[in-house]
């Protein structure tokens, strides 16, 4: 018997395997780090309820009207899926065939990467500009199947310009998927470019400003006629019984106080930022609730710091930025303990 042959780009293919080392402070994957909003909470405390037994509905339709008036759209443009990643993934697989190209502003989130190799797409990096901003010229001449703009991006932090981000909208050829993970710290959005533009995808998830990273609920905003394309690429009963549970139950209650935590989470990186500065770490500008700090030697900062407890995400080799370690940003109690630890550390 021949073994098992992966094809061979999975070899390019590194696994998505963020450090597992548990620490007190975790302040590496940028979740709420005040936790589950309160109605989310109380929907989840009776997970039988919720009816695990059968399968979800194929077609979450109570929780794409929910997202719809949320977002300020229509139920037949919005698309659910375990998480953002999986509508992400689906919308490469849906819009570029194999060999096509992604172009997309490096550095930002790596499993863009890893998605367009693993569905055959060839990744097509392109430098931000001088001021922190998205290049749309330098995007759209690389006439990519699909433009992947991360707003605001990660890992970096930073927002992308209304007047590049119309630009790259109104004249790309392809797909452009813009990535609004973070979108609800920046106050920015592509939402209201979807009444012109029938290429265009707005990804967003629950897993941030909403806290329920751990139920897997992401959405795409975008025609309909996009929406039942990456509805056949997706498959069915994506969303679990207990992630529709809370997720409705959030968007029906716990808006103020995602909104309330995101204007806590913008003025804490803000006050962050400053005592960083007294302590010699400049961080990049930021638009999202996180900050990425460039460091001689992030590999031996973060070790350091999970020495005292605090685990960072470790980033390496940035295009254009080299090392950097990337915190979340949540109440000001932990960041106190985050300003300590970089203190100790220093010594
Ligand atoms: N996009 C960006 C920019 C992200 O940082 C993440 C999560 N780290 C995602 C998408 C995917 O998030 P989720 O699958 O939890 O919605």
């Amino acid at each position: 018997m021949s073994p098992a042959r992966p094809r061979p780009v999975l070899g390019t293919v590194p696994l998505y395997a963020p450090d597992p080392t548990p620490a007190f402070l975790d302040l590496s994957d940028n979740v709420n780090l005040w936790g589950v909003p309160p109605a989310a909470a109380r929907a989840l405390q009776e997970p039988l309820a919720a009816k695990p037994s059968v399968y979800p509905r194929s077609d979450p339709a109570e929780l794409r009207t929910a997202l719809a008036g949320y977002a300020s759209v229509s139920a037949a443009q919005v698309i659910t899926g375990c998480g953002s990643d999986d509508v992400i993934d689906g919308a490469l697989r849906a819009f570029a065939a194999p060999g096509e190209t992604v172009a997309y502003s490096a550095p930002s989130f790596s499993m863009l990467v890893n998605f367009a190799r693993v569905n055959g797409l060839e990744p097509d990096p392109v430098p931000f500009r001088g001021d922190g901003d998205i290049d749309p010229d330098a995007l759209l001449a690389r006439r990519a199947a699909i433009t992947y703009v991360c707003s605001p991006n990660n890992p970096t932090g930073t927002g992308v310009s209304q007047d590049a981000l119309e630009r790259v909208v109104s004249r790309a050829e392809g797909l452009v998927l813009v990535d609004e993970a973070y979108g609800e710290f920046s106050g920015r959005s592509a939402v209201p470019l979807l009444v012109r533009a029938p290429h265009l995808l707005v990804t967003r998830t629950l897993s941030k400003a909403f806290g329920l990273a751990g139920l897997r609920v992401g959405y795409g905003l975008a025609a309909p006629e996009v929406v039942q394309v990456l509805e056949k690429v997706r498959g069915p009963y994506k969303v679990n019984v207990l992630g529709e549970k809370a997720a409705l139950a959030a968007l029906d209650e716990d808006v103020p106080w995602v909104l309330r935590h995101v204007e806590a989470a913008v003025a804490i990186r803000e006050r962050l930022r400053v005592d960083l500065e007294a302590l010699d770490f400049r961080a990049l500008p930021s638009s999202a609730n996180f900050l990425c700090i460039p460091v001689p030697d992030s590999a031996a900062l973060g070790r350091a710091l999970l020495g005292e407890g605090i685990k960072v995400r470790v980033l390496r080799a940035l295009p254009g930025i080299g090392d950097a370690i990337r915190v979340g940003v949540g109440p000001w109690e932990a960041m106190e303990r985050l300003l300590a630890a970089l203190r100790e550390v220093r010594r």
